[in-house]
C-alpha cells in the first residue's frame, strides 16, 4: 500500500477512491485518479461539478472524508497544508499590497527559514523566469492584472514545490492576455518540470494547455484522457457536449458486426460508423457528430449523403455556420471555414443541400 508505479515511475498524485461530503450534500463521489510526474494536468467541468474541492483537498485545505491522496508515494490527506510540499495559484493572486514584487516572491522562503540574502537571490530569478526583474522594486498595484498573476507564479514556484496547484487561475484576465498566458504557462511547466495541476472551466483553456485532462460532472469523473481522445473520442453525451460544440443525433442500431455498427436516424436515413463497447443491436442512443467535420455539397456524394433544406447561415468570422433540417425532425450544423481553400460554395436558406461526413466523423455514445 502506497506506492503505484506508472511507466516504473512514481505517480505525483494519487487520488484513491476520495469523497468529500458536506453534511448530507456529497460534493465527491469516489474519485480515483492518477497524476503523472511532470504532467501538466486539467481538472475540467462546469460550475459546481466539485473541482475545485479536489483541488482542495490536494493542497489540504479541505478534509477527506473517505479515500486516500498519496503524494509520490507517501500518503498526504491527514497531512496540513504546510507539511505538503505543495503551492497553490489563486485566482485573485493575493499578492502583498505593501510589499516590492521582490518581497513578495522572498517572503514564503524567509517564513521557511532561509536566510534574507538567499530569499532574495532565489525570488530574483524566479521574477526573471517570469520575465519580471524589471519591476522587482514595484509595489503590485503599480503592475498590470497579467503581470500580477506572473507574480503569483513566481511567488508560488519558489520554494520549488513538487507540485503547484492552479485554481483558475487566468480568469481575471481579458480574453488576449489569458491567451497569451495559456502558452506563458504551459512553458513555465515545461522548464521546471514541476508537476502542474490546473483547475478550469474552460474547455478551449484546458484542450490548449494540459498533457491530460480529467473531465468532471456533478462529483464525478466523466473521461480521462489527452485533448485529442476528449474532443474526438467523447465516451458519453456530457463529455461530447460539453467540449465543443456537437451535433447529437438520435440514432437506432441495426446492427453490429466486425467493428462497424449499422444505425438510422429518425428519417430512417441509414448510416455505418465505428462499433463502440456497451451499445449492441436495438440499442437507442446518440451519436455525436461534430459540425466542422461535416461539409455540403450539392448532389449526394455517395449513399451516406444526407439531404437537408437551409433554415440559416451564421458568419463566425474564422467559420461559416450552417443550420438544415432534415427528415424526421433533425436537424444538423455544418460549419464550413472561411478561407479561400476551406470555402465550399454557401448554400441560401431554402436550398437544398447533401451533407457528408468525412471518414471517422461519427462518434457513437454510450448513454
Ligand atoms: P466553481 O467553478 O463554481 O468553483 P467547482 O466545480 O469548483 O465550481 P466546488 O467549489 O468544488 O465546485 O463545489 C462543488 C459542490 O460542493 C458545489 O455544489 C458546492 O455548492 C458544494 N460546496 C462547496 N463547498 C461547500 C461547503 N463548504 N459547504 C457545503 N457545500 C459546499
Amino acid at each position: 500500500k502506497g506506492m503505484q508505479v506508472t511507466d516504473d515511475r512514481i505517480n505525483a498524485i494519487d487520488i484513491r477512491n476520495a469523497v468529500k461530503r458536506y453534511g448530507d450534500f456529497t460534493a465527491l463521489k469516489t474519485i480515483s485518479l492518477s497524476i503523472r510526474d511532470n504532467e501538466f494536468f486539467t481538472l475540467l467541468g462546469p460550475s459546481g461539478c466539485g473541482k475545485t474541492t479536489l483541488l482542495r483537498m490536494i493542497a489540504g485545505f479541505e478534509d477527506v472524508t473517505e479515500g486516500e491522496i498519496f503524494l509520490f508515494g507517501d500518503e498526504i490527506e491527514k497531512l496540513p497544508p504546510n507539511r505538503r510540499p505543495i503551492n497553490t495559484v489563486f485566482q485573485n493572486y493575493a499578492l502583498f499590497p505593501m510589499m516590492t514584487i521582490l518581497d513578495n516572491v522572498a517572503f514564503g522562503l524567509e517564513m521557511k527559514g532561509e536566510s534574507k540574502a538567499a530569499a532574495r537571490k532565489r525570488a530574483g530569478e524566479m521574477l526573471e523566469l517570469v520575465q519580471l526583474s524589471q519591476f522587482s522594486s514595484r509595489k503590485p498595484s503599480q503592475l498590470s492584472g497579467g503581470q500580477q498573476q506572473r507574480v503569483a507564479l513566481a511567488r508560488a514556484l519558489a520554494p520549488s514545490p513538487k507540485v503547484l496547484l492552479l485554481d483558475e487561475p487566468l480568469s481575471a484576465l481579458d480574453l488576449k492576455l489569458r491567451q497569451a498566458m495559456r502558452f506563458e504557462l504551459k512553458e513555465l511547466q515545461r522548464e521546471t518540470g514541476i508537476t502542474f495541476i490546473f483547475v478550469t472551466h474552460d474547455q478551449e483553456e484546458a484542450l490548449t494547455m494540459s498533457d491530460r485532462i480529467a473531465v468532471m460532472s456533478a462529483g464525478e469523473l466523466q473521461q480521462l484522457g489527452d485533448a485529442r481522445d476528449i474532443y474526438e473520442r467523447p465516451s458519453n453525451m456530457f463529455v461530447a457536449d460539453f467540449i465543443g460544440e456537437t451535433n447529437l443525433l438520435e440514432v437506432e442500431v441495426d446492427a453490429v458486426e466486425a467493428g462497424r455498427a449499422q444505425v438510422h436516424l429518425g428519417g430512417g436515413h441509414q448510416l455505418s460508423v465505428d462499433a463502440v463497447e456497451g451499445v449492441g443491436k436495438g440499442a437507442k442512443v446518440h451519436m455525436s457528430v461534430r459540425p466542422e467535420r461535416l461539409y455540403l455539397s450539392e448532389g449526394a456524394e455517395g449513399p451516406e449523403s444526407l439531404a437537408g433544406t437551409v433554415r440559416a447561415n451564421m458568419f463566425v468570422g474564422t467559420d461559416i455556420q450552417t443550420l438544415l433540417d432534415l427528415d424526421g425532425g433533425v436537424q444538423i450544423s455544418v460549419r464550413s471555414s472561411n478561407s479561400e481553400r476551406g470555402n465550399k460554395r454557401v448554400f441560401e436558406p431554402g436550398q437544398i443541400a447533401h451533407i457528408n461526413m468525412e471518414q471517422g466523423a461519427a462518434r457513437l455514445l454510450a448513454d
